[in-house]
This record gives structure tokens, sequence and C-alpha cells, in this order.
């Protein structure tokens, strides 16, 4: 019901945007050819320019409405990959640095060479270009701007923090986390400052997609500090046991034997999210069914290591799936994860007396669910040896 309404909300989101861009577009078009009329007087002048400075704001917020339901809906593609951090900050550099100059701001960067992250560029480069431009936008004049990457070592494996440090206005204690949902603008009351309120949640979003996680620090009148981990790159492939580029090599991928995980749900675009949020493991297969019955099949035919069972699914959901794996003893002993929409603390309770070994909901907390299926490997790992 709640992945049904959720769905019909992004769907809904996404069609209204599309249907706005096109008149939009047409009043942006036509109010910049208005701004060519030389028979226009002053005060007619200053009229075409609020509406297109308006209409611009208006169409900002409808593309980042419209990527935000993208995002929510899971209809991105992310392409992740080993992506050099010092090149992406250098795109950003050239971007950000036009909009810095005018108010004096200086920015440095100070990325390791050689130092590199597990991410799709384009988004990485995208929620970089998000915090930049916020540190240049919520700064003073004169003020500074430092862009630093350090290696950190986290019990999900190797990690890299990029962090934007701004001297500007700050953000109370109190208010930090409210800057991370849609619509949120602090001190724009009786600012001039543009912006629409969404570029951190779709930052946000997109970092935990994939497979990181955003912070932020701040004091009042002193600056911010905005950071991102990111899963650190690997040159590890699936059968490629090769060490990443500092010598050092992430723990989790060390084992060498493949590790087979099988995703049961009906829905592509989870599928796909899953695909893409387990192919950062090098030694880890990912199997998908998009039909309960042919998942059952897999399962028997390739014996995973762990299941990930989606709950609503037609024609048999999953707990008769589950079922049918419990009766098999090739399949009685294997770890089933549900992963559903279904929240509510009482269906927690009917998965887990039903044999699920963990219940996650959706959406997924990405972080979290990768720290699940790494403990459930984990224990698969050691007492089966094939
Ligand atoms: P926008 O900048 O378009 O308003 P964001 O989602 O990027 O939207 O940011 C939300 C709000 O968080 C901003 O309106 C601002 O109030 C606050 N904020 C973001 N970055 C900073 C920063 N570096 N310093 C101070 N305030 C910030």
């Amino acid at each position: 019901m709640a992945e049904t309404a959720n769905r019909a909300k992004s769907e809904f989101l996404s069609s209204m945007s599309h249907e706005l861009r096109t008149p939009m577009n047409a009043i942006i078009g036509f109010a910049q050819m208005l701004e060519y009329d030389s028979g226009l007087s002053a005060d007619q002048q200053d009229n075409v320019h609020e509406i297109l400075s308006a209409s611009r704001h208006l169409l900002d917020l409808i593309n980042e409405v419209l990527d935000l339901s993208r995002i929510e809906s899971g209809r991105i593609e992310l392409s992740l990959e080993t992506a050099d951090i010092a090149t992406v900050v250098d795109d950003c550099r050239h971007l950000i640095e036009p909009l810095a100059a005018p108010l004096a701001i200086t920015l440095s960067t100070c990325v390791p060479a050689g130092a590199t992250v597990h991410a799709d560029r384009v988004r990485l480069k995208q929620a970089l270009l998000n915090l930049l431009s916020n540190a240049v936008k919520y700064n003073r004049a004169r003020g500074s701007i430092r862009l630093a990457v350090e290696q950190r070592r986290s019990e999900a494996g190797l990690r890299q923090r990029i962090s934007v440090t701004d001297t500007g206005i700050g953000i109370a204690h109190d208010r930090l986390s409210e800057v991370f949902q849609p619509f949120t603008r602090l001190q724009t009351e009786n600012s001039e400052i543009e912006g629409t309120g969404i570029g951190l949640t779709i930052t946000k979003r997109l970092i935990e997609l994939m497979g990181g996680v955003i912070g932020a620090e701040s004091e009042v009148g002193v600056g911010s500090c905005f950071w991102i981990d990111l899963p650190a790159g690997t040159v590890a492939r699936p059968g490629d046991d090769a060490a990443d580029s500092d010598g050092t090599r992430d723990e989790k991928l060390q084992a060498s034997d493949e590790q087979r995980v099988l995703c049961i749900d009906d829905n592509p675009s989870n599928l796909k999210l899953m695909a893409q949020i387990l192919g950062r493991h090098g030694n880890l297969r990912l199997l998908t069914a998009h039909a309960p019955q042919l998942g059952i099949e897999l399962a028997l035919a390739h014996r995973p290591h762990l299941i990930l069972l989606d709950i609503n699914m037609p024609g048999m959901d999953g707990y008769e799936v589950l079922a049918v794996l419990q009766r098999d003893p090739l399949t009685s002993r294997t770890p089933v994860i549900a992963i559903t929409a279904n929240a509510l603390a009482r269906d927690i309770e009917r998965g887990r007396a039903a044999g699920f070994l963990d219940y996650i909901t959706k959406p997924i907390d990405v972080a979290a669910f990768l720290r699940v299926v790494e403990e459930t490997l984990e224990t698969q790992r050691s007492p089966r040896s094939e």
C-alpha cells in the first residue's frame, strides 16, 4: 500500500514537473525576446527582468523536484565505479570559481594524489557542486572555502571523507539537521540569496544511494563544514584480488571466495538499485529474479549465501516463498532478509516470527543495509566451504 502510494506520488510529481517545464520554457523564451526590444521603457525593462528572474527560479525548482522524484522512485541510473577525486574536484573548481570571484571568496583544495572513491562521477560532481555553491552563497565577502580529502577507516571499510568548509554565516546547532529536509531555507526571510531548499535533500539521497553518508558541523557567524563519506575506490573486480592503489585492501573484500546473493523482487527498479548497491563488492555475485517462482528455482540451483526477498509480489508473497525455501533441505538454512515497504512494528514482528533473519524497510538506508548484508555474509563464510 505504502509502496504504491509512494510510487503514485513520485509519478505525479514527475509528470507534473514535465508538464510545467514546457510552459516555463515558453515564458522564459518570450521574456528573453522582450529583453531585446529597444522600444521598452526603463520600467518595462525592469518588469521583464523580474519575470525572467522569477521564471528561472521556478524552472530550477521544477528541475530539482523532478530530479528528487526520480531519485526517490529509484529511477536514476547510477554508474558506480572507481573515480579519481582530484579530477572531479578540478571540474567543480572551474564551475565554482566564477561564482566566488565577484565576492572575492578564495577556494583552496587539498586532494591527495591518487585518492579515489567508489561512486558515480556525475552524481558525485552534482553533490560537490551543491556543497561548494552553498559555501559561496552563504559565505561572506572576502571569505574562504576549503575542500579537503581525508582517508578514514570505519567499520564499513575504507572511506574517503570529502569536506567543504566555509567562513560564512553558519547554521544554529538545533537547526542543522533541518537543512537536509526538502524546502528548508533558514536565513531567507529577508535574504536575497537565491535557492530552492532542495539541493541538500537531493545531495543526501544521492550520497546514500552511493553507499555514503553526509553530515555537517557549523557555528553561527564562524562558518560551516559539510562532509561526505564515500567508500574508497578499489581496483578489485570479480575474481580479481589486486590491492588498492595505496597498497591497502578493504578487509571486507579480501576473501577470495565468491559469495552469492539472490534478490527476489518484482519491481525492476528495486532490482537495479540492488545491483548498484551491491555492485561495489568485488567478490559478491548478485543473482536477481523478478518473479517468486523463478526466485525459488534460482535459490535451489545456485544455493546463494543470502536471499533478499520482497514481501509484496503478485502470485506468491514473500512469506509463501520463505515457507517453500524453509521446507527444502537445500535452502532451509539459507539466511533470508525481507525487504519491504511494510514498516509497521507488527509487520516486522510477523516477519521475524515467520523466520526472516532481518527485516529491512524501504526506502533503504544504504549504509545500514550494507552492514546487515556484510554481517550476514560474514557468518556464512566460516561454516560453509564449497
Ligand atoms: P538552497 O541553497 O537552494 O536554499 P539547499 O538544500 O542547498 O538549498 O540548502 C538548504 C538550506 O541550508 C539553505 O537555504 C541554507 O539556509 C542552509 N545552508 C546550506 N548550506 C549552507 C552553508 N554552507 N552555510 C550556511 N547555511 C547553509
